[in-house]
């Protein structure tokens, strides 16, 4: 810079000023997109969670499933997913039990009676 006339050094300036706003620019967009990046990270955080809190509280209603209620039939799947205690109706035949949840159409055999043995 010794041998630079005032101009240059005021040119130089300028440059280095122009050359620093353009990586700061640079920089600032990384950090907006890192920034956003970040944000969709913690709803997918936030939902993983949420979701994982459900299962780990599904799991768990099985400690309290009670398959028979005064001899009728409960549905596993209403009281698994989604905690309700929903009786299953008889639509069984003379050679079939036949049991069915009409709030989630789940269906189950049963067999109420013993084996027959030759
Ligand atoms: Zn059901």
């Amino acid at each position: 810079m010794r041998h630079c006339t005032r101009s240059a050094r005021v040119r130089f300036r300028e440059t280095l000023t122009r050359d620093a706003e353009r990586l700061a620019f640079d920089e600032k967009k990384k950090a907006r997109d890192l920034r956003h990046r970040l944000d969709l990270h913690d709803e997918t955080k936030a939902k993983l969670e949420s979701d994982l809190d459900d299962k780990v509280a599904a799991g768990a209603r099985l400690d309290t499933y009670q398959p028979l209620i005064d001899d009728t039939p409960q549905c596993p799947r209403c009281r698994i997913w989604r905690a309700r205690k929903e009786p299953m109706v008889d639509h069984g035949t003379q050679d079939q039990n036949l049991f069915k949840c009409h709030e989630c159409g789940y269906l189950a055999f049963s067999c109420l009676e013993e084996p027959r043995h030759r």
